[in-house]
């Protein structure tokens, strides 16, 4: 193997990004602001239009970009969401335009200002890829595989990655080019950014280097997803854009309809807990039939699908605590998944993502050494060493409302194994009581949308005049209707 090493040309501070995924290149767009240079690398050969590819299989699973993640992106790349919308994925209200069902508990729709883009997670990526491509300074390079780091010799500061550029001639079949594909090679940096997602290496990488790893929080919630996409009629969902169901206890069975790109449905149902949705037509029919939300079995039962239906598992949520660490190298950070993967069927990783790069963008505004101003030499040693530890607080502040959400609302199924405070057991039996009474009451169904989507704390919830709307709604409703969950139905096949 031949190790080279590459330096970067730009005089003054480069980047590199692990990843061309989400996380890798909304921290590329921030980072484009204030290095010479940005490399962005994937260790899939990235595709020239909206296609899944290898790197990313949940690209493959329906997407879901919450209100706040919208917002987030249009703040970053200006017009995104009118550019998608341009590609033909529509502008959905959340709470007006989709049917919702809350532990069995249909939600009252009412017109609001929380709009969502419906688009499949190829078409996201490949307009992000576009935007970032078009950034001066910035290159995307793939594929490469990133292999570790390189340190100063006293391992306080990342200088680099080391990676094996698998790049290949494909005209050229000789030996010289099959060892061409495997040279190895050294990028250096003055910022090592990592976005390689929930299988993220920093870990092992810190150990190599000498310093200890993150402690890990994990919660197991055994999800599987199957994700299908139908050709939209006028007719189904009663012309509105979308439907969605929650899991419950009892019933560890979600679904979700929603209008995308190309004049389609995509429908992802989803099991928890070793639940798994089948991939024949009946088997399908009939779970989706078993959910609360009748819109959801009406799509798999009577559109055309566009394809086959995949399956992905997901284990375990996973948040990595790098803030908790007394020691970590300067001119490195960890990013999106590899901070944190949480349960997807809460729909939050991109937009966690894109609140993470606001903040980075918002850390590397404040503190004028931290950027491409010459100052941070592979060997420097001054403001932006403290970008790390002042990035990791800030993102698990940002990380600690959705995994309140996630993480709190897992806990309502007993086989999920996690500390069940009095806090955790009052909210979800809170939050049941509010969504029986947001069948009545859009202003509950607001204020619960508005946290849901990350536009809100989830504290907003027990806000006084919130809670006396709760109060009176789910007094007033029948016993019956306030009844925790619905019974699991037969097995499907
Ligand atoms: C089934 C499922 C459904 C989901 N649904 C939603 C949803 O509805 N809404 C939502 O917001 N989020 C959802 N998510 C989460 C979302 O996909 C992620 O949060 C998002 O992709 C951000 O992840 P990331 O960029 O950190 O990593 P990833 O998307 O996993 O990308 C990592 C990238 O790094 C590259 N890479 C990895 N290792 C290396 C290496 N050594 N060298 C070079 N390149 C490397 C990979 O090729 C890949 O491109 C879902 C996740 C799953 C599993």
């Amino acid at each position: 193997m031949i190790v080279l090493t590459m330096t970067s040309m730009s005089s003054a501070g480069n980047a590199v990004v692990v990843g061309a995924s989400i996380g890798g290149l909304l921290a590329a767009r921030v980072l484009s602001d204030r290095y010479d240079s940005v490399v962005v690398l994937d260790r899939d050969e990235l595709p020239e239009d909206a296609a899944a590819r290898r790197g990313v299989p949940q690209g493959r699973q329906l997407h879901v970009l919450l209100s706040a993640g919208k917002d987030a992106l249009d703040e970053l790349f200006p017009g995104l969401s009118a550019e998608l919308n341009a590609r033909g994925a529509p502008l959905v209200d959340l709470h007006g335009d989709v049917h919702w069902y809350n532990d069995g508990q249909r939600m009252l729709r009412a017109p609001s200002p929380l709009i969502a883009v419906g688009m499949s997670r190829p078409l996201l990526e490949d307009v992000l890829r576009a935007r970032v491509a078009a950034l001066p300074g910035v290159q995307l390079r793939s594929p490469v595989e990133v292999l570790g780091l390189t340190a100063t010799a006293d391992r306080s500061r990342i200088t680099g990655v080391r990676l094996l550029n698998s790049s290949t001639n494909s005209a050229d079949t000789s030996d010289s080019a099959a060892r061409a594909e495997r040279v190895e090679e050294i990028l250096t940096a003055d910022l090592v950014v990592d976005a390689s997602g929930r299988g993220s290496r920093t870990p092992i990488w810190l150990e190599e280097l000498g310093y200890p790893r993150p402690a890990e929080e994990q919660v197991r919630v055994d999800v599987t997803y199957v994700t299908r996409v139908y050709r939209r009629e006028p007719h189904h969902l009663e012309g509105l854009s979308g439907a969605l169901t929650n899991a419950v206890p009892g019933l560890p069975r979600a679904g979700i309809v929603a209008a995308q790109e190309d004049g389609c449905y995509a429908v992802a149902l989803s099991g928890m807990l070793g639940e798994e949705p089948p991939t024949d037509d009946e088997g399908m029919a009939a779970f989706a039939d078993s959910l609360a939300a009748p819109q959801i079995g009406e799509v798999v039962r009577t559109a055309e699908a566009q394809g086959p239906p995949v399956k992905m598992r997901f284990p375990v949520s996973t948040r990595r605590r790098y803030e908790r660490l007394s020691r970590f190298p300067a001119g490195y950070l960890v990013v999106a998944d590899g901070l944190c993967s949480f349960n997807p069927i809460y729909g939050q990783g991109m937009t966690v993502a894109a609140l993470e790069a606001l903040l980075l963008r918002r850390l590397l505004g404040s503190n004028g050494s931290t950027g491409s101003n010459g100052s941070t030499g592979s060997n420097g040693s001054n403001g932006s060493d403290d970008l790390a530890r002042r990035f990791f607080r800030g993102a698990a502040k940002v990380i600690d409302g959705p995994w309140s959400i996630a993480v709190g609302t897992d806990l309502r199924f007993a086989e999920v194994i996690g500390r069940r405070t009095p806090k955790v057991r009052f909210v979800n039996a809170y939050v049941h009581r509010l969504h029986v009474a947001a069948v009545a009451d859009p202003v509950l169904g607001a204020a619960f949308l508005r946290v849901l989507n990350l536009v809100d704390p989830p504290t907003r919830l027990l806000a006084p005049p919130i809670v006396l709307r709760v109060l009176r709604g789910s007094l007033s409703r029948r016993p019956a209707d306030t009844s925790p969950a619905p019974s699991r139905p037969a097995r499907s096949p």
